[in-house]
């Protein structure tokens, strides 16, 4: 791949600053682009001012959503350094989900230095307030002009970055969640394992319907025997019962959460006991009334780990642990996000130094 070319903006933005910042609302001066025709691959990388683009009404990612996404962030330590955490791990699920979507897998290592680059030059963009970070959104879309159903033979890579405050403005604070027993996200053979669009529109109705319920989010069954616990809207969910730490076993309705895998990771170094297997809502229901579910959590970039404190289903709300932070979760909490910002060890070479 060529070099990626620079063109600054000559309208630098104004910071936003506002305490505490919103999330996903704010964006950054610069984004990194780069197209791709068949026959000649990916090319004119580029860094050049955070802009609109111009797109043909006929343009294929408005009609079929053939596009992938991804969404990690930047971390400014106490040093004033920023890091990143596992971002090739990342361009590695994109990779992942362009092999389903048809779309042409872009290189690994060129992404996380044009990433680590962006960063760089956009370094002031990293907050400085207390838990916000720089949210990283890799994104490619197919625009072939044609409403044929087809891959498309032309593409466009895309990041942007935005200061970001808490996923949840409650923080750490344990959220409600409903389970949903009518909509389904995913299913075996389809598209759940991919970070694309698509999973997402089918997602909104619940999440409304949850909402207007006081719910933050929704917990997904799977799509065939409506029984069996997949995952929250934009994070992965563990359980603790009797001790053990137990969560849902990927077979491909489930997004392969990189903060799933951490925190696996980190409990099995813990010696903690780790089951990834098939839960059933039964289940859950049951160790929520008997006792035996000790703690419920959510896993996802965007949140780090988030404590569940209630559960809704079928109109019945339940209380998890007493509804407030389990100790494992608040754990787990400080272990990843101390890993992130420094101010703990990181010895499994999780983090990426962007620049002092
Ligand atoms: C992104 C995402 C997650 C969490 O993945 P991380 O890599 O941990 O951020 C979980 N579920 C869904 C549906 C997602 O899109």
């Amino acid at each position: 791949m060529e070099n990626i070319r620079i063109e600054l903006t000559s309208a630098p933005k104004a910071k936003p600053t506002v305490d505490p910042l919103p999330f996903g609302k704010y964006f950054s001066d610069h984004m990194f682009l780069m197209n791709y025709e068949e026959g000649k691959g990916w090319f004119d990388p580029r860094i050049v001012p955070y802009g609109p683009f111009s797109l043909d009404p006929s343009c294929m990612v408005f009609h079929y959503a053939q596009e992938i996404f991804e969404g990690l962030k930047a971390y400014r330590r106490a040093d004033g350094s920023i890091w990143l955490f596992r971002p090739a791990d990342n361009f590695r699920r994109m990779n992942d989900s362009a092999r389903r979507m048809c779309i042409p897998e872009v290189d690994v290592d060129f992404c996380v230095e044009a990433l680590k680059k962006l960063v760089a030059l956009e370094r002031d963009w990293v907050p400085t307030q207390e838990a916000a970070s720089l949210y990283i959104r890799p994104f490619i879309i197919a625009t072939d002009c044609t409403v044929g159903v087809h891959a498309s033979k032309t593409y466009i890579f895309c990041i942007i970055l935005s200061p970001s405050g808490n996923y949840y403005p409650e923080g750490l604070d344990p959220v409600k969640i409903a389970i949903e027993d009518e909509d389904v996200r995913a299913v075996r053979g389809g598209t759940g394992f991919t970070k694309c669009g698509g999973n997402y529109a089918a997602s909104i109705r619940a999440g409304e319907r949850a909402a207007g319920r006081g719910y933050s989010q929704v917990l997904w069954l799977d799509g065939v025997h409506r029984k069996y616990i997949e995952e929250v809207g934009s994070m992965n969910i563990m359980f603790k019962i009797d001790g053990t730490v137990v969560t849902p076993v990927l077979q491909g309705s489930v997004l392969p959460g990189i903060t799933r895998r951490s925190i696996l990771e980190v409990c099995r170094d813990w010696g903690l006991s780790v089951e990834e297997r098939l839960i059933s809502v039964d289940e859950v229901i049951e160790t929520a009334e008997n006792g035996h579910m000790e703690e419920m959590w959510g896993t996802g970039t965007a949140a780090v780990v988030s404590p569940v404190g209630q559960i809704e289903y079928e109109g019945k709300s339940l209380k998890i642990g007493g509804g407030g932070i389990g100790e494992l979760t608040q754990k787990l909490y400080d272990e990843l996000t101390g890993i992130q910002w420094g101010t703990r060890p990181d010895t499994r070479g999780w983090t990426v130094k962007v620049c002092d």
